[in-house]
């Protein structure tokens, strides 16, 4: 693969970043995800606009305009020959002597590689997810799509060792989000999405479904839903850029949807993928 770090494209085996960048060293850097289908990147507007806030929140300079960015991503698709999969662009402070006070002058880090994946035709599109929920343990700040990972993924290694695909994250016995999706329940036609905070990652991919959602007249509530009220629901489902929309099948155990994906998850699927393939660039 060919990667690009701090202004060149060079073979990931090349590829070099110092041993004092903060993002190495205290996870002081943050990342977006943008899902190439046909060779295209869907919503590269939307994650530009949180990259953008990502970093304002974290007082970081933007690395590169958005129009270099996006020369960028085209070229790494070009390079590797990307039809259906994911870019990871990641931004950091950049390299400085350890210690807890950041310089302000620091040049910033700047990382993007290529992932091939079949999405559309993923094989969780037709057998959904299985979930468990885990109490969330994260910083209180997870609007900011920064690279501390840790927790998520330490959640996810609890779902992997139960036999499940993923972990919901809960506080107070309500649903935040999944480790790196939003969380959807479908209650008599409702779709039921917790709303925007500093709780959860404002997703892009749920930004596009809802307005999907209420432009085909569906009802929409985004409020915070419980684990007891996920078990009883008609439908669940996960929205991210890598997931488009999948299916919940399980939660705790308890069958959702006669544990096949839902009518209303299956819909917005298909419409998510249809409009994303008619807007991408
Ligand atoms: N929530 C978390 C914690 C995530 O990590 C992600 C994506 O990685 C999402 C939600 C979904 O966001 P998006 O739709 O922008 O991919």
């Amino acid at each position: 693969r060919t990667v690009y770090v701090n202004g060149e494209f060079v073979p990931e085996e090349e590829a070099k970043i110092s041993v004092f960048d903060r993002a190495f060293l205290m996870a002081d850097g943050v990342y977006e995800v943008t899902s190439v289908l046909d060779g295209k990147l869907i919503d590269f507007p939307g994650h530009m606009a949180r990259l953008h806030r990502s970093l304002n929140e974290l007082k970081m300079k933007p690395a590169r305009t958005d129009d270099e960015l996006l020369a960028i991503h085209r070229e790494l698709i070009a390079r590797n020959d990307l039809e259906s999969g994911m870019i990871y662009l990641q931004i950091t402070r950049g390299a400085a002597d350890r210690d807890f006070i950041w310089p302000t002058d620091a040049e910033p880090g700047i990382v993007l590689f290529t992932q091939a994946k079949e999405q559309v035709n993923a094989a969780t599109a037709k057998t959904g997810l299985k979930v468990i929920t885990v109490e969330d343990q994260r910083w209180a700040r997870r609007d900011i799509k920064t690279v501390q990972l840790l927790f998520p993924s330490f959640a996810k290694m609890e779902a992997k060792a139960a036999g499940k695909d993923d972990a919901w994250l809960v506080t107070d016995g309500e649903v935040n989000e999944g480790t790196s999706n939003n969380a959807y329940i479908v209650k008599n036609d409702v779709i039921i999405t917790r709303n925007l905070s500093n709780d959860i990652l404002h997703g892009i991919t749920r930004a596009a479904v809802l307005r999907f959602a209420r432009e085909a007249q569906m009802k929409v509530e985004e409020r915070a839903f419980t684990v007891e009220e996920a078990k009883a629901a008609d439908e669940a489902f996960c929205t991210s850029a890598s997931a488009f929309v999948t299916a919940i099948v399980e939660i705790d155990g308890a069958t959702i949807s006669a544990g096949e994906p839902g009518p209303i998850a299956a819909r917005l699927r298909e419409v998510y993928i249809d409009e994303s393939r008619k807007t991408a660039i």
